[in-house]
């Protein structure tokens, strides 16, 4: 809603780089879902697989002046190393080079503080060497890592503005980072709030949440702009799906959700939880 509030386009891009991670068919049931749900995007699903050759070339430009290097670290090399919020703080073991051919690729950090300011969530800043330290940007497996492929993507498809989920958001600073050092633009973040349980984990599958159901669509969207703090009427769910998102479209605001960083699943309805699943 916020792309089409603000005329642009509202892309969809399916994030298929991590084969052995993904579960099969899963590309196609988010994009039934999306259809099912009357989600109307603006031109072909983009695959991030495609740009295989892109993500290999910004990784080059990064090996070649010298800002990345090879990491032949194993996690028992670094059982030792500070922990922090985001993970392990890689401690730049290999920055003086390493001599072991199956490596993977860290991009060189330093410690002056990354700002932006957040559409939702104010100013955030975080100092990467001493938060996250160098971090991967391919896996010793082969894989580009999400941070890069990221990156290039969305400067690849000119994207001005990224709205997701919150439990994203400590991701940023690693991307404007990249974005700098490879001399893209850094795009606006507004980073909306995601329903938890009521002991604040995040509503996933991974945390037993049914999946999203394919019938009875128009109480669930319903619901989702409630949770958003829309305030839909009395009844909007007896419409049809295309008024519901014409609704949606007319009267969709940020402010209600400013500086929200959870919805608890408690205020939001039965819906979530009881909800058919959709995928075994
Ligand atoms: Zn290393």
């Amino acid at each position: 809603m916020q792309a089409r509030v603000h005329d642009g386009l509202w892309l969809v891009r399916i994030e298929d780089i991590d084969p052995p991670r993904e579960q099969a068919g899963a590309s196609e049931l988010i994009l039934t879902a999306l259809e099912a749900y009357g989600f109307d995007w603006d031109g072909e699903v983009i695959y991030q697989s495609s740009s295989a050759r892109a993500h290999e070339t910004a990784l080059d430009a990064l090996l070649d002046n010298s800002l990345a290097y090879r990491c032949s670290c194993s996690r028992k090399d670094l059982a030792d190393a500070p922990r922090g919020p985001l993970g392990t703080i890689y401690p730049g073991t290999c920055r003086n080079g390493c001599d072991k051919t199956e490596t993977a690729i860290r991009v060189l950090t330093d410690d002056a503080p990354i700002s932006f300011e957040d559409g939702l969530q104010g100013l955030q800043t975080q100092r990467l060497e001493s938060e996250s330290g160098d971090f991967i940007i391919k896996r010793r497996d082969g894989l580009i890592a999400y941070q890069l492929a990221v990156v290039v993507n969305d400067e690849l498809e000119g994207i001005t503005e990224i709205v997701r989920g919150i439990d994203i958001m400590d991701s940023t600073a690693r991307q404007i980072w990249l974005q700098k050092l490879l001399g893209y633009r850094t795009p606006h973040y507004i980073h909306i709030p995601v329903i938890t349980h009521p002991d604040g984990d995040k509503l996933s599958k991974l945390t037993g949440a049914p999946g999203i159901p394919l019938k009875e669509v128009r109480p669930m969207l319903v619901a989702a702009l409630q949770a958003l703090r829309q305030e839909p009427p009395a009844g909007l769910a007896d419409s049809t799906l295309t008024d519901i998102w014409h609704w949606a479209a007319r009267n969709w605001k940020l402010e209600p959700l400013q500086g929200v960083t959870d919805i608890s699943v408690d205020s939001v309805g039965p819906n979530f939880l009881t909800a058919t699943p959709s995928m075994p």
